[in-house]
């Protein structure tokens, strides 16, 4: 792993550096409690001061709904949107974020590579940023506090410095393009990231126990806890909606009414909502609050391509209209509290 040192002073210059990487899109604050992902002209307007956005930026390479393609039968053929070869850099992306994307990546990109994803992928730069978890954060329960791949940079805040981490080629070559803003790191710059990662990992206040979480949850299959829970559950989907490592999406065609044209659509969807369970013939084969409830947290407790289902970001829990909290209840599953 390469390692430099960006002095805080230089944070203007490297902003330009990256527009000419593509559009940068960043955390902003959007009201006094909460951040967004958007597109940025200039460093005033970005936050990296920040804790959690609400919705996650998957949103840049599974867009929350999107036109595939469009289609005329009459003359058989399929168009396919303009936009998906822009060039973007998402700057100021936490650990967890990261880790939740390393996931996507292989779902989209390895398995059965899906075009927009790769494309997209293939046309950004991901710049990390550390950050301080706040008490509903566990990213450190889950592993996933600590990025090692899916980033091109990672900013780690060590006072009026950044000790910046090269995570691929292409972060090499920005640095070595930009070499003027970039110095070789000295022992106190070392010295001030191992204290700074000390204290981030002592500012957790949560933890789960990962280890058999899976046996725990299969135990637990016809515990009331799920009908307590599914009892205040509004079936909103939100817990989906937020979580930076769903990937649950549902394709629908529109027809016009020439009949002739339309286009195929897809769009988030959540495991929460009564219809995801209904198949052909009519079988909802999760009918019940209860059971989509158990489905879920039973999903996000496991694992998936060796990593752990959820990045522990605290979304699901901090958005959740009706205050189901998702690691009270994997406490509860575990037995460490009743
Ligand atoms: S966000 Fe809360 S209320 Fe909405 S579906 Fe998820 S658990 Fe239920
Ligand atoms: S399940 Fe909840 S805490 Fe885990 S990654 Fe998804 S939103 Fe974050």
């Amino acid at each position: 792993m390469l390692i430099n040192i960006l002095e805080k002073e230089n944070l203007v210059e490297f902003f330009e550096a990256m527009q000419s990487y593509g559009e940068v899109v960043a955390p902003v604050r959007a009201t006094d409690n909460a951040h967004r992902f958007q597109p940025v002209k200039g460093i005033d307007e970005l936050d990296l001061d920040y804790t959690r956005t609400m919705i996650p930026p998957k949103k840049y390479f599974i867009q929350p709904k999107e036109t595939l393609f469009t289609f005329n039968k009459e003359k058989e053929k399929y168009l396919e949107p303009p936009s998906i070869d822009k060039s973007m850099v998402l700057l100021g992306v936490h650990a967890c974020d990261i880790n939740a994307m390393n996931l996507l990546a292989r779902v989209f990109m390895e398995e059965l590579p899906d075009k927009y994803y790769l494309e997209r992928r293939k046309n950004s730069v991901i710049v990390g940023v550390s950050c301080t978890p706040d008490e509903k954060c566990f990213c450190k329960s889950t592993g996933t506090d600590y990025a090692q791949e899916g980033f091109e940079l990672f900013l780690h805040d060590i006072g009026d410095k950044y000790l910046v981490r090269v995570g691929s080629l292409k972060g090499h070559n920005i640095v070595k393009d930009h070499s003027e803003l970039f110095a070789a790191p000295e022992k106190g710059d070392l010295d001030a990231f191992k204290e700074a990662e000390k204290t981030r990992l002592s500012s957790f206040t949560i933890e789960i126990e990962m280890s058999g979480l899976q046996d725990h949850l299969d135990m637990s299959y016809d515990d009331p806890l799920w009908a307590e829970y599914a009892e205040k559950c509004l079936g909103c989907g939100s817990c989906n909606l937020v979580c930076p490592r769903c990937r649950c999406y549902d394709v629908q065609d529109y027809i016009n009414l020439d009949m002739n044209t339309g286009e195929r659509v897809r769009m988030w969807y959540s495991c929460m909502l009564k219809d995801h369970g209904l198949v052909a013939g009519g079988h909802n084969f999760r009918p019940t609050s209860m059971e989509r409830l158990r489905n879920r947290i039973n999903c996000k407790g496991s694992l998936r391509e060796e990593m752990p289902n959820c990045v522990g970001c605290g979304r699901c829990t901090v958005f959740c209209p009706a205050d189901i909290d998702f690691v009270e209840i994997l406490q509860k599953v575990r037995g460490d509290i009743k």
